[in-house]
Order: structure tokens, then C-alpha cells, then sequence
């Protein structure tokens, strides 16, 4: 019992450091590897993507032995595609993220990328081929280049710069000082939730994996960041593999797929035009947004 109890109590830990907003991310990496029921098998030989698809096959999944969370999920992304992931908070979309990445593994079924299961290769290997960007991101306490930089060892100033273009933090960075030198953190500038985001959307840039993975990564910006954002995410989107998990319909509708998750299982899969004339929970969620911000445009007036 204590074997199952140990890996949550971990990320208890890990989650309340990262909640006091800062973290040493090898003190991070150090915690996440005292993981216990994720390990590298023996020999295991590297992920390799040639193709970017993202499998769940009949994917069970618990936190707790006697509550399941996942309910047998099989869903298909292929390469190249960009696909959402949408439906009520607690449905399971974060769940599919942290598996993607390994934090857990299924209690059965397999995920696949590029055909490979990920229990199966190093965990290097899967998360070097994966940008997560989660809706809280985690600063170092150092500059704002070194944070965007350290997506990528060696990354150069050019590379930087584009990125923060890329995730609309540029004309804020110029502004500063001591632009890409200014220190952040307890030690230098406070930056707001929304700027924080920019700058981890930006390092995921210049990682450049081939799968992107946003976790409502743009949730905390107003709108018209958030649209500026995305407008180059899709730029950069090209040639790769995207899942974004959204609250704000809008943000996904022009998604090639969006897969309506509820309760931990697949709902309806189609695109927007598709959903909407189902006439099922998308079509729901999609009139009562609609009807919100209706209700926000009125009251801005
Ligand atoms: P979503 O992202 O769709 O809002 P999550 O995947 O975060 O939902 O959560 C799905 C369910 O799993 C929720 O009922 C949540 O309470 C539970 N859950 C999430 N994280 C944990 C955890 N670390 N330990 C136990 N239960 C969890
Ligand atoms: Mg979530």
C-alpha cells in the first residue's frame, strides 16, 4: 500500500513547490525521477519519430486503485495534424497529458507515437519529442533569455528572438532595460501569470519537438494575446503534431479533429462543423460559450 501512496505524495510535493511559483527545475527533475512506478525498462532503446502520430489504444487509468479515471480511451492523432482536446473540467484532459508524458503509466492499454509504445523507450527520448506547455508554467529564477533559451542547449540569440516573436513577448522584452538580461523571479522583475505563459510558450519555440502539447496553456491571457498567439502557433504547427486542450471553444474550432472527452471517455470526435450538427455535448458547450460572451461584449459596452 505504501508503494501506491509514495508516488502521490510526491507530486503532492511537487505540486506545492511549484505552486510557491518558482523552482529550481533540477531540484524538479530530481523529484520527478524518484517516481517510483515510472522506469526506464532495462535496454530500453530511444524513441524514434519520423512520423509524430499519438495513439491511445484502450487506455485504463487510476490515480487511486478504486477510482478510474480513463475508461478504456482509443483515439488516433495523426501526423502532422492539430487536434483539441475539449470537454467539463475533471473529464480526464490533463490526465491524457501527464500519460503522454509519462508521468504514469496505463493501468492497461498502450499509447503509441510513431507506432512505438512509450513504456517501452527512454523517458529521455519521449520527452525530448514532446513540448508540453501547461497552464501554469514554472520559471527559473535567472533571465528571461535564459528561461526561453534553455529549451534547447546551444540555442542562439536569433533563436531566441524569434521565439519570443513567436509567442508574442517580444515588444514586452524590448521594452525592458535590460530586455533579454532582465533578471526574473524573486531576485528580479514579477512577471503576471500571462507573461509568464509567453515565456514558457516561448521555450517550448525553441525546443522545437515535433509533438506540442498545450494543457490550456493560453487559458490566463486575454483574448486578443491569446488569438496572437495562436495565430503563430499555427505557423509553427506545420510539420508538426498538435494537441491543445481548451476551455475556450473559439481558440480550437478550427482544429482538423476535436475529441469530446467526458467522464474519461471519447464522446464525440468530428470537426467543428461536424460537432455542431450533432447537436451533442460540443454543440452544448459551444452555444453556452457563445452565449457568455455575448453576455461580455454587452457588459464591455
Ligand atoms: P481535466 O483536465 O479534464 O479537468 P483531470 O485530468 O485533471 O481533468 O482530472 C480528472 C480526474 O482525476 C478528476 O476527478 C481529478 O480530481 C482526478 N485527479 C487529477 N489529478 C489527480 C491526482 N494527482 N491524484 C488523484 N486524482 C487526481
Ligand atoms: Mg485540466
Amino acid at each position: 500500500l505504501t508503494q501506491l501512496f509514495r508516488p502521490l505524495d510526491m507530486l503532492g510535493m511537487v505540486y506545492r513547490t511549484i505552486r510557491q511559483g518558482l523552482i529550481d527545475m533540477a531540484e524538479m527533475f530530481r523529484l520527478i525521477d524518484t517516481h517510483v512506478e515510472v522506469a526506464d525498462k532495462p535496454g530500453a532503446p530511444a524513441l524514434v519519430v519520423r512520423h509524430p502520430s499519438v495513439t491511445f489504444d484502450n487506455v485504463v487509468f487510476g490515480y487511486d486503485p478504486d477510482r478510474t479515471i480513463l475508461h478504456g480511451l482509443s483515439f488516433e492523432v495523426p501526423a502532422g495534424s492539430r487536434v483539441a482536446i475539449v470537454g467539463p473540467s475533471g473529464a480526464g484532459k490533463s490526465t491524457i497529458a501527464r500519460l503522454l508524458f509519462r508521468f504514469y503509466d496505463p493501468l492497461s492499454g498502450r499509447i503509441l507515437i510513431d507506432g512505438q509504445d512509450i513504456a517501452t523507450v527512454t523517458q529521455a527520448s519521449l520527452r525530448a519529442a514532446i513540448g508540453i506547455v501547461p497552464q501554469d508554467s514554472v520559471l527559473f529564477n535567472d533571465t528571461i533569455g535564459y528561461n526561453i533559451a534553455y529549451g534547447r542547449e546551444g540555442a542562439g540569440a536569433a533563436e531566441v528572438e524569434a521565439a519570443a516573436r513567436g509567442a508574442a513577448i517580444a515588444d514586452f522584452i524590448a521594452r525592458l532595460p535590460q530586455g533579454l538580461d532582465t533578471e526574473v523571479g524573486e531576485r528580479g522583475l514579477k512577471l503576471s501569470g500571462g507573461e509568464k505563459q509567453r515565456v514558457a510558450i516561448a521555450r517550448t519555440l525553441v525546443k522545437n519537438p515535433p509533438i506540442l502539447l498545450f494543457d490550456e496553456a493560453t487559458s490566463a491571457l486575454d483574448t486578443r494575446t491569446e488569438q496572437d498567439i495562436l495565430g503563430t502557433l499555427r505557423d509553427v504547427a506545420t510539420n508538426r503534431t498538435t494537441l491543445s486542450i481548451a476551455h475556450r471553444l473559439s481558440t480550437i474550432a478550427d482544429s482538423d479533429t476535436i475529441l469530446v472527452i467526458e467522464q474519461g471517455r471519447l464522446v464525440e470526435q468530428g470537426n467543428h462543423i461536424d460537432l455542431l450538427r450533432r447537436a451533442g455535448l460540443y454543440a452544448e458547450m459551444w452555444a453556452r460559450q457563445a452565449a457568455e460572451s455575448e453576455e461580455l461584449g454587452e457588459a464591455a459596452e
